[in-house]
Formats: C-alpha cells, sequence, structure tokens
C-alpha cells in the first residue's frame, strides 16, 4: 500500500522506524525485533539506510520481509550522496522487484572529506530520480529547527519546497521535542503552499549519552522541562525509560489533540518501548 493513501484518510496513525545492522551477525537479532515490532500492527515502518550504503541489501530484505511476513507496510529509506546513479538505479529496482512501493528519498550526512560520489548534491535530485525510475510513493525529511547546514529556516523551507515541486508525497519531520517548534513550522510551510502530509518524527528518549550526541549533530533544542528529566533520572537508566517513554506518550497525545495525525516513532529496533508507546495511545489511536 502507499503511505500517501494511508496518510489521507487523516485519521491518526502510528509508525514505528527500525536500522539495519552493520554488519551479518547482528542481522537475526535485527529482523526479530523489526518482527515483533510489527505484531504491534503499525500504519507502516520504515527501514533506514546506513551512510555510504554498504547495507542496502539488509535495507531492502528487512523492507520485504515485513510486507511479505508480518503484512505491514514498509517504508525504504535510500540516501544518494555518497552513491553513484547507477548505485542508486539498481537498488530501486531491487525495491520494485520485492514490490516495495514506498522510498523516503534522503541526500544523507556528507561524510568526512566530502562526497564520496558527485552525481547527487541534493534530495531533490534523487527524488527526480525516483520519479524516472517506476511508481513509487516517495517521502522526505524535513527539519522543523531548520537543517544544521541551512543558513536559516526561510531558506530551507524554500528547498522543502522544491523536493515537493520534485514529486515527494508526504514528508517526516527530524525529531523535535518542543510540539510548538512544529506548529510554528506547520503555519509557515502552509504558507508558503506545502500541502502534503506531514509525519511527525517522535524520538522516546532512554538513554542520555545517546541523546546528547544526538542533538548536537542535529541541533535540536532541549527544552528546560525536557533538560530536567535528563538530569534527575540521566543516571538511573530504568528511571530515564520511564519518563522518556512518558515524555513521548505526552508529546505525542498533544499533538493528536491539535490535529497532527501521522505520528512516527523512532524506535530504534526496541520492541518495548514501541509497545509501551502503543498500549499508552490505546484508546487515542486504533
Ligand atoms: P536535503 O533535502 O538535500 O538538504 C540538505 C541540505 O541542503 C539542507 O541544509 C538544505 O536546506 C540544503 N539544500 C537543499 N536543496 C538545496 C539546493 N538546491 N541548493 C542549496 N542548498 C540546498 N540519514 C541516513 O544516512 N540514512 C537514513 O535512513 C536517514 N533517515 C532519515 C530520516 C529522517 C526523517 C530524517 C529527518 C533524516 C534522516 N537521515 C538519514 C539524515 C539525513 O540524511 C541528514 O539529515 C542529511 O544531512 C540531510 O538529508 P536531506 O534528505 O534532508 O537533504
Amino acid at each position: 500500500m502507499k503511505i500517501k493513501d494511508i496518510l489521507d484518510k487523516r485519521t491518526p496513525t502510528l509508525s514505528f522506524e527500525v536500522f539495519p545492522p552493520k554488519t551479518e551477525d547482528k542481522y537475526e537479532s535485527v529482523m526479530n525485533a523489526a518482527m515483533e515490532i510489527a505484531r504491534l500492527e503499525p500504519a507502516f515502518m520504515s527501514v533506514t539506510y546506513g551512510a555510504g550504503g554498504g547495507t542496502s541489501q539488509y535495507t531492502a530484505d528487512i523492507a520485504a520481509a515485513l510486507k511479505d511476513q508480518a503484512g505491514v507496510t514498509p517504508l525504504a529509506h535510500l540516501t544518494c550522496v555518497s552513491s553513484t546513479k547507477e548505485k542508486v538505479r539498481q537498488v530501486l529496482s531491487q525495491l520494485k522487484e520485492k514490490n516495495i512501493e514506498n522510498v523516503l528519498a534522503l541526500r544523507g550526512d556528507i561524510p568526512e572529506g566530502g562526497p564520496v560520489a558527485k552525481d547527487f548534491r541534493y534530495a531533490s535530485e534523487l527524488i527526480d530520480e525516483i520519479k524516472k525510475a517506476g511508481d513509487f510513493c516517495i517521502g522526505a525529511a524535513c527539519y522543523p529547527e531548520g537543517h544544521v547546514e541551512s543558513a536559516n529556516k526561510t531558506i530551507d523551507i524554500e528547498y522543502l519546497k522544491e523536493k515537493i515541486d520534485a514529486g515527494c508525497d508526504f514528508v517526516t519531520t527530524q525529531m523535535f521535542f518542543d510540539n510548538n517548534i512544529l506548529y510554528n513550522y506547520l503555519y509557515r510551510i502552509r504558507e508558503r503552499g506545502i500541502t502534503v502530509p506531514v509525519v511527525a518524527g517522535i524520538m522516546p528518549v532512554t538513554n542520555i549519552g545517546q541523546i546528547k550526541r544526538i542533538c548536537q549533530m542535529s541541533g535540536t533544542a532541549l527544552p528546560v522541562r525536557f533538560k530536567a528529566l535528563l538530569d534527575r533520572f540521566g543516571d538511573n537508566p530504568g528511571a530515564m525509560k520511564q519518563a522518556g517513554i512518558a515524555y513521548a506518550t505526552e508529546q505525542i497525545i498533544d499533538l493528536i489533540a491539535n490535529g497532527v495525525n501521522g505520528i512516527h516513532v523512532y524506535s530504534m529496533n526496541k520492541p518495548d518501548i514501541a509497545g509501551k508507546i502503543k498500549e499508552n495511545l490505546s484508546e487515542i489511536i486504533n
């Protein structure tokens, strides 16, 4: 099923993300985690793409297993900045063969020392390529706080508009911890004429080291209320997990109450966290 058709129904949806292993010895445990999350019957599941594309086969295989063995609609991520056109075409034909209809088109982070291939500069160019390859439903990333490399949010929204005009059907946001940032962003992109569904990316923070690193890299702001949780519970893994899940749940309930229907949880291959969030929303998203 195409994700745009799922999102067009305008009812609250919950989806989860998994990431493929870096090495073969972890493949089985990642696949087991993905299948366990799939049993929660999410609206769809995304499978990320390893930087550089070295694990692209795992992304396609996990996405296909989610569809064929668990009956869950998969969204396969694809990055382009370190890829040649040939490699991108090869991945797309592999996805087509496996009947995977949804692709999240990304530039990817530029590796230290610059891109290793020069065929693609931006995700919008990848969207052009995907459009040529077949009838895919295409998603892209967006950044409520602006992408780290952008001079300002206005220019970032202009480049988002280029991705939409290239044929992107929906967008998923970078994680954020203050819903007001998303509401302000939605207002600004709608004003710019961007009308595609926006799926809110929510990260349940259960590990303080991980979040400090990610926020440094992505420029995501940590609200005072959220910092207090990290300060108070950061040294106690059990308490941090409980507090992180509660914070994410509260964020999601507020989003749905304010009309944001698409909720994507960065579940980080953790079925227990995905399960708790689902349980907390059992009467809100069903
Ligand atoms: P783009 O949309 O190409 O934008 C990159 C930068 O270039 C921005 O600053 C933008 O404003 C600017 N820009 C865009 N077009 C132009 C133009 N024409 N001229 C000048 N500047 C321009 N990474 C992975 O490696 N694998 C994944 O699976 C993955 N999944 C992700 C999922 C989501 C929902 C998100 C939010 C991010 C994900 N990432 C992933 C990280 C992503 O690859 C990085 O954030 C990357 O730095 C930007 O990718 P993009 O597709 O947003 O790039």
